[in-house]
């Protein structure tokens, strides 16, 4: 296959300054959950992008100073020659696949970061406010003359340390809330020095260090802006486009975003592919330099059109590379077929929050390059000639069978029901899920590639016919169902005063369409997104509906996927009642008891349906079954006979996806032992 001719823009070289990129594919700046921590981890996670097409390959948010620290969250360092040794890692390999490399300078300043609780170093603002991403209990101080000095004086050094780690590309990071941002805030900035008031002096600093880094590596790097488009508190529009065009000719490179993080990293549920071009289209006619930003990119046809139109030079990506890093290949080779597109789920992000590295749902390889050496297109062959069965087609099933497939084993995939796809074909019809069934649309667009793999559908399985069939190696992807007796994280044991069933449901009963009557209080003590996207869909289907959680928010763990602000104000936009801290005690058919999960005093409230999101339970009769005969196996010639996904043990797609995909990568390989992965650590 070959590249469509329609493509053949995205392939061009484009100049930066003093270097070119091969092509318009930039994978900018995003967080890894690895920094300075983790850099054999991270260099080979961004070669993995490097060797997959993208023209250029930037780094996380990379500290220039210790008085700018993130932790607990990861971020990258350049604050002295060790620093350097550890990007030149990542720079040699990406160079090494042809792409650029570029590392993006931050200091945190107070406005949304930096509480510096590692370096306990004080943190420094453009006046003294506090900080912290979590409420910490601290604030800056207000920065004097003689710290802006030594400021510039820490950029630049970190500047000439990324030269010598042999970066390409070196970033002015003036958004997102970080220091240099404050500065440009005309509500942050209440300065009456030259770096205060009128619009000139709030630039000031950031012109100074875009003028101060070009002087300083400017022969060999290019220096890169990332800049918000649109207006920030207390700002016009007319405003930000005057700030934009005193600095508009300044830098090589213009990496465009917005102010709205939950806008430019958007999940699916309520942000669309190409969501920024409205406020960042404007750019590109004040500025003769090229210009970058990012929008879920996964279409090939929507990214010819943003530079066609006018709209970017480069297409910027950090999902779409993570979910797929070879994304650019594929267009290349003009194999769209194999896009594995980015689902705009936003675990990915979640790693950072959380302070582990990144994972992705549709992407299990994603972090694990070199712990495990794994790559997304290549996989060792099959390490025998038996014959395997897979039983279920969700996730798990559908990625063990793919990755199976690829790996040349004779793969016999059973599901019981019609369709495909298991929980994310039905997860995906709720309200903004949609993009979730590309989890089986690229899997299943595989297995149709692979002559070695028959699907079956409408086929249950017993526990006999596994016996039966033939194959040594069974896997088990039969998923799991929602439990209907309140125990979840606030109950660990069944609440006893729960009745009667039918007016209980759970949300495989709301996935299943049973109808409800009355009023629906939905019980939400999972805190990820179902129980909130189930009140959504029952409030469009026009009931009165209550949501109660024993967590302060509404889907408390979704904070991590950049969700839960706009999920709790969907869900008071349309009218679902939310009740929080309050955990269930009791129902009757009419009435629901609740505590407050502090004060522990009772309210009751009327009620004719209650919906249970609480914790599930693996639907695991025929591992039950097999596991009791082992007589049955030996004497059937089975070998192996293992769990995946969430029949082993319920968690999230990307956890099952993952372990389909592990399954298939270790079968038939020797034991990789207690610790079946590579560490990096200090040995002393
Ligand atoms: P996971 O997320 O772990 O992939 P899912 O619940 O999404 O799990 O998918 C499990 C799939 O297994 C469902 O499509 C279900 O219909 C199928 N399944 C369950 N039991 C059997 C069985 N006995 N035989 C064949 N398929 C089964
Ligand atoms: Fe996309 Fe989800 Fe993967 Fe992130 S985790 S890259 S949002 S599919």
């Amino acid at each position: 296959m070959s590249r469509d001719p329609r493509h053949d823009i995205l392939f061009e070289p484009v100049r930066i300054g003093p270097v070119t990129a091969r092509n318009r594919f930039y994978q900018v700046p995003h967080c890894s959950g690895m920094g300075f921590v983790l850099p054999q981890t991270l260099a080979a996670m961004r070669a993995t992008k490097a060797q997959g097409g993208w023209g250029v390959v930037n780094t996380e948010y990379c500290s220039i100073h210790p008085t700018s620290d993130d932790a607990p969250y990861p971020y990258a360092t350049l604050w002295d020659a060790d620093d350097i040794k550890n990007h030149a890692l990542m720079v040699e390999q990406v160079h090494a696949h042809g792409a650029l490399a570029g590392v993006e300078l931050w200091h945190g300043g107070d406005g949304v970061a930096s509480p510096n609780s590692l370096t306990r170093e004080v943190p420094l603002g453009v006046q003294s406010l506090p900080g912290g991403r979590v409420c910490d209990p601290v604030q800056s101080r207000a920065v004097d003359k003689s710290d802006i000095r030594e400021l510039r004086r820490w950029h630049l050094a970190a500047a000439r340390r990324a030269k010598e780690a042999g970066f390409d590309i070196v970033y002015v990071y003036a958004c997102h809330g970080y220091l240099l941002d404050t500065f440009l805030s005309p509500v942050l900035n209440t300065r009456t020095d030259e770096y205060g008031g009128s619009l000139a002096n709030r630039v000031r600093l950031v012109r100074e260090l875009i003028e101060e880094t070009k002087e300083a590596v400017g022969d060999a790097c290019a220096v890169a802006v990332r800049f918000a488009a649109d207006p920030g508190a207390g700002e016009s529009a007319e405003e930000r486009r005057e700030m934009f065009s005193l600095l508009s000719e300044l830098p090589d490179l213009w990496d465009i975003t917005v102010q709205e993080y939950s806008l430019e990293m958007g999940s699916s549920r309520y942000v669309k592919e190409a969501a920024l071009e409205e406020k960042i289209a404007y750019v590109k006619s004040l500025t003769t330099k090229p210009v970058v930003s990012v929008g879920r990119f996964t279409s090939p046809d929507t990214m010819v059109s943003q530079v066609r139109r006018g709209v970017l030079d480069f297409i910027g990506a950090a999902r779409p590379s993570i979910a797929d890093p070879y994304l650019p290949t594929k267009i290349d080779e003009g194999r769209l077929d194999d896009i594995c597109e980015c689902i705009g789920c936003n675990i990915c992000y979640s790693g950072d929050g959380r302070g582990v590295p990144i994972r992705c749902t549709q992407n299990p390889t994603m972090g694990e390059e070199w712990r495990r050496g794994w790559n997304p297109e290549s996989i060792a062959v099959n390490g025998s000639d038996e014959a395997v069965l897979v039983v279920g087609a969700g996730p798990a099933g559908l990625e063990a069978a793919r990755a199976l497939g690829q790996r040349g084993y004779s793969v016999t995939l059973a599901e019981a029901t019609r369709e495909l796809g298991g929980r994310v074909t039905a997860e995906s019809r709720l309200p903004g899920l949609e993009e979730w069934a590309r989890v089986r649309d690229y899997r299943v667009q595989q297995l149709q590639k692979m002559p070695n793999v028959e699907i079956y559908r409408a086929s249950r399985l017993t526990g006999e016919d596994l016996l039966s069939f033939g194959f040594s190696r069974i896997a088990l992807a039969t998923g799991a169902h929602w439990r209907s007796d309140g125990v979840g994280r606030w109950h660990q044991a069944p609440l006893t005063d729960l009745g009667p069933p039918e007016h209980i449901y759970t949300p495989d009963d709301i996935l299943a369409g049973r109808a409800l009557e009355g009023e629906v209080l939905v019980y939400d003590d999972d805190h990820y997104y179902m129980g909130a996207v189930v009140a959504e869909k029952l409030r469009r289907d026009g009931h009165a509906v209550t949501l109660v959680t024993p967590q302060s928010l509404v889907s408390a763990w979704s904070v991590f996927t950049d969700e839960q602000q706009r999920t709790q104000r969907k869900l008071i936009d349309l009218g679902v009642e939310i009740v929080v801290s309050h955990a269930l005690d009791g129902f009757d058919g009419r009435e629901v008891r609740l505590v407050c999960v502090f004060s522990e005093r009772c309210v009751v409230r009327s009620v004719q349906s209650l919906v249970l999101v609480t914790a599930r339970l693996p639907d695991d009769v025929l591992h039950v079954d097999l596991a009791g005969r082992p007589e049955a196996l030996q004497a059937n010639g089975i070998t192996s006979v293992t769990r995946i996904g969430d029949c082993l043990a319920p968690a999230t797609l990307a956890s099952a996806v993952y372990s389909g995909h592990r399954y298939a990568r270790e079968l038939d390989e020797p034991d990789g032992g207690d610790v079946p992965f590579r560490r990096e650590r200090v040995t002393v």
